[in-house]
């Protein structure tokens, strides 16, 4: 029996509707950008799995950095205990995140990061004994689902059935080039009724919404904002760190920086579960107390897993090689020769990219789970490629180390795909 007929009998598999779409393929080997089914079909991943094996699938690198680090400490509990690879993770982190970041939290995905974000933001104010209980967040986020994630996130469709259990949140339009003024005035209406705890972003780019891009001198004016406000603010770079905007944290782009920072998908290079909430030391003296109960009382069992910590500390020394720089540049030269090619087609109806990330949008109306998504999905998997139609959004986020060989394959079939829908 094939892997994929054997699946069906005890697995249950995730934003899967079994009764309508009960196949899932199996994939046997990874390298590089390629997948490889079980029947020894070729695909290039031009999604890096979900925005995480930037250095490629299977990267020797990173395999040698964790199986040396398995072979002296697997794992030892993160609480009261600490090791090397935590400790050089720390530092190689702070060189590289935005400069008012000190202090590094573990969790281990992308969701729970930002959950501890939500509670530090919560418990900051809480040992001040001030109650601030409700959150601003932009409309059509997407922060991950646990149930502080799920509430800051505006992408609400499949929430339905936990809406009555979610936090308390208000929601802002993202910024462009004219409607900054009103959302300041939003705000100053908002913050005049409400004791606001923080405010939660993607910074410059929401990934689930389909890659949408904002305007960085927008989010800027909000950021600072809140900071007059005495607002903590939120930087979601789960899905937008490591290099993928061309700078190592969309954050970079930006004057105003985030009190907080949650971190996961690329930074362990796609191969381990991990994710990181840093945070200013103003932050942390917050938690300081001869009292036990104002400590951070958030924990997961695999906090810190060494393993993880090596594969993470391995990916920065990549992200940071002159070769994988190189490599971003070059990327984001042939995006932008692929949008003048592209933009003027009668079925696009715009075009962006951001770093290694491009999008474009369909002039025809997709539903994110509908039919023409299923028809694309397969026309893109029968040519040897894996793309993942975001309602009528088609994205490309490459691994760096993608040849310009399979690049060029992904504009084609993405251009060759326009005359079907
Ligand atoms: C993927 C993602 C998350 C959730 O991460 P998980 O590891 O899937 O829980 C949160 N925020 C953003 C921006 C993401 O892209």
């Amino acid at each position: 029996m094939s892997l994929q007929e054997r699946d069906k009998k005890h697995l249950w598999h995730p934003l899967k509707q079994h009764q309508l779409n009960p196949e899932s393929l199996a994939i046997v080997q990874a390298k590089d950008c390629i997948l490889t089914d079980e029947d020894g079909n070729e695909y290039i991943d031009a999604i890096s799995s979900w925005y995480t094996c930037m250095y490629g699938h299977c990267n020797d690198y990173i395999i040698e950095a964790t199986h040396k680090q398995m072979q002296r400490l697997d794992h030892v509990m993160f609480s009261d205990f600490t090791h090397e690879p935590a400790v050089k993770l720390s530092e190689e982190l702070i060189k590289i995140l935005p400069h008012n970041q000190n202090k590094i939290y573990f969790n281990d995905n992308g969701s729970t990061a930002v959950e501890a974000g939500i509670k530090m933001a919560l418990q900051y104010y809480f040992n001040k004994d001030e109650k601030r209980s409700l959150f601003i967040a932009f409309e059509d986020g997407f922060h991950g689902d646990t149930f502080g994630a799920m509430s800051v996130s505006g992408l609400s469709v499949y929430n339905g059935p936990f809406e009555d259990f979610l936090i308390n949140v208000k929601r802002i339009p993202v910024p462009n080039d004219s409607n900054t003024d009103s959302i300041l005035q939003q705000l100053k209406t908002l913050v005049s009724n409400h004791k606001i705890a923080g405010f939660i972003y993607e910074p410059l780019i929401q990934g689930a919404a389909g890659m949408k891009t904002h305007d960085a001198n927008g989010l800027n004016t909000i950021l600072n904002f809140f900071k007059t406000r005495n607002i903590l603010t939120i930087a979601d770079e789960v899905m937008t760190g490591f290099g993928k905007t061309g700078k190592n944290f969309a954050s970079d782009y930006l004057e105003a920086k985030p009190d907080i920072i949650c971190l996961s998908k690329a930074l362990t290079a796609g191969l381990l579960p991990m994710a990181i909430t840093s945070c200013t030391q103003d932050i942390y003296e917050g938690f300081l107390s001869e009292d036990i109960s104002k400590g951070f009382f958030h924990c997961h069992t695999y906090s810190a897993n060494p393993v993880a910590c090596a594969a993470a500390i391995a990916g920065i020394e990549l992200l940071t090689s002159a070769k994988i720089q190189n490599n971003i540049q070059n990327i984001i030269k042939s995006h932008t020769d692929f949008k003048k090619r592209i933009q003027n087609h009668p079925k696009v109806k715009t075009t962006r990219h951001l770093g290694v990330i491009f999008a474009l949008d369909l002039n025809t109306k997709m539903q994110r789970y509908g039919d023409l998504r299923d028809k694309l999905l397969k026309f893109f998997m029968d040519r040897g490629i894996f793309l993942r139609p975001l309602g009528n959004t088609i994205y490309i986020q490459p691994p760096y180390v993608i040849t310009n060989a399979q690049l060029q394959k992904v504009y084609q079939t993405l251009e060759d795909v326009l005359d079907i829908v």
